[in-house]
């Protein structure tokens, strides 16, 4: 199956303007609370990042490794409910190793396509075009490399995900 970008992109911008989010950082608790899923923070070992648990009548439960850095811990919850958003068929998806890398959309590591839509949604979620671009025009007087370290800030992402995001929608040139 191919991946779903545009459909992941639509339900993340959806979320934003149902909640009525303005400007970074994204709340994601608010987020989950409007979506009536419930965030447990656990210690989990090894390389698992998070899960999620979504039952018939449309509840759900994500699990995050509270060993993780505040950064992954909010891309890893942002994942999750795309696969909550996306993939509730599914049931109940783990994430192990290290899925919630940031992966090129046409590497040939991204070859998960539910992965590659979670990970869509997450960067959509976390770093909405709309709002990225006007904060970087604000930026435009730095250095780009100062500028990306300035917005993973804002928008409590990691440095490595903002530049990534800010090369895919192409706003360096
Ligand atoms: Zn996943």
């Amino acid at each position: 199956m191919k991946a779903r970008y545009q459909l992941a992109r639509r339900k993340a911008d959806e979320l934003i303007e149902s909640c009525k989010i303005k400007s970074a950082p994204i709340p994601l608790e608010k987020i989950t609370k409007r979506l009536k899923i419930r965030v447990e923070y656990r210690p989990f070992s090894g390389e698992l990042s998070g899960m999620v648990h979504m039952s018939e009548d449309g509840s759900a439960v994500i699990g995050i490794n509270d060993h993780h850095y505040p950064n992954r811990k909010r891309f890893t919850l942002a994942h999750e409910i795309g696969h909550y958003l996306l993939h509730a068929e599914e049931g109940f998806h783990i994430d192990e190793k290290s899925p919630i890398a940031f992966r090129d959309e046409n590497s040939g590591l991204a070859n998960d396509s539910w992965e590659v839509e979670a990970n869509q949604f997450a960067a959509a979620l976390l770093m909405p075009e709309k709002f990225l671009r006007e904060d970087f025009r604000k930026l435009s007087h730095k250095s780009a490399e100062d500028a990306i370290d300035d917005l993973a800030d804002k928008y409590e992402v990691s440095t490595q995900a903002m530049s990534f995001r800010v090369q895919a929608l192409k706003m360096l040139v």
